[in-house]
């Protein structure tokens, strides 16, 4: 084809191109939302019941790397964005999962009755409620983690209720969190586990989050410049509700967690985004 009639069709592709991908970048809701191990699989959890303490467990709500003899998630993965903001209610309908493999202990309801910590939700419950069914699917008891009171209703509270400012001011996340150590001191003092040794209490709870202004391709769109937030909090009653104080890097999680967070980024994005500490606004 002579360069005459290439150029005028290919600048014709552009322009229809270039329509595409506007018309695409106001999509209210990006293209990825229940995409929530978008990121990666921090542990490299396998969905079989061979892998007890490193057991993949994916629901459209949220993904959990879980470990049966700790009765808790190691890490559970989620995307958010506005449209999982909805107006749900609260369900409250704490309960034992029965998606587990067939003769593995199922953490009961109550079996943090009395323990001094709270059923302390990895996925929130408020991240979920475009629907009755997402909300539910939060307060699986595999979504959960003996929590400090004070950290989960103060300092964990708040770092959940600024993640949503942020979703509701433009941006969509990607979330991890997850807990690991043994022995934490709750409301009734200091415990390595509860429910007769089913579940073990965490020493730190921690959580990184992504910020991406709503759009699509997530992944390609994370640079050296976007901002990601690292928590880790002592689980200790006795902590501050300032979780700004414990902002940290990926780099220290990953050390202290054993994990690769973030491990679908180009290598050379994540080491320097995951080097760095989050001193951006907290409220
Ligand atoms: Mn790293
Ligand atoms: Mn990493």
């Amino acid at each position: 084809m002579p360069y005459s009639l290439l150029r005028p069709a290919a600048l014709a592709a552009l322009v229809l191109l270039a329509a595409a991908c506007s018309k695409k970048d106001v999509t209210p809701t990006g293209d990825d939302r229940n995409d929530n191990l978008l990121l990666g699989n921090p542990s490299g959890a396998v969905a079989s019941p061979n892998s007890p303490t490193n057991y993949l467990l994916v629901r459209s709500q949220y993904a959990v790397g879980y470990h049966r003899d700790q009765g808790k998630p190691t890490w559970v993965s989620w995307h958010l964005d506005p449209a999982d903001l909805g107006s749900a209610p609260r369900q409250d309908d704490f309960r034992a999962d029965t998606d587990l493999p067939s003769g593995w202990y199922q953490v009961k309801a109550t079996d943090y009755v009395g323990s001094g910590f709270d059923r302390g939700h990895n996925c929130p419950s408020a991240d979920r409620t475009a629907t009755v069914a997402d909300n539910s699917a939060t307060f699986l008891m595999s979504n959960m983690m003996p929590q400090a009171p004070n950290n989960n209703q103060q300092t964990w509270g708040n770092l959940e209720d600024y993640c949503r400012t942020l979703v509701r001011a433009g941006n969509e996340l990607y979330v991890i969190c997850g807990s690991y150590g043994r022995g934490g001191t709750g409301s009734a003092g200091y415990q390595t586990t509860i429910a007769g040794g089913k579940v073990t209490v965490p020493a730190h709870c921690w959580k990184v989050v992504v910020v991406l202004p709503v759009g699509n391709d997530d992944v390609s769109r994370v640079t050296s410049s976007t901002r990601i937030i690292a928590v880790n909090t002592p689980n200790d009653n006795g902590l501050s509700s300032a979780w700004g104080s414990y902002r940290t890097s990926v780099d220290a999680i990953e050390a202290a967690a054993g994990l690769d967070l973030l491990s679908a980024l180009p290598t050379s994005v994540q080491s320097v985004v995951e080097a760095r500490t989050d001193s951006g606004p907290t409220n």
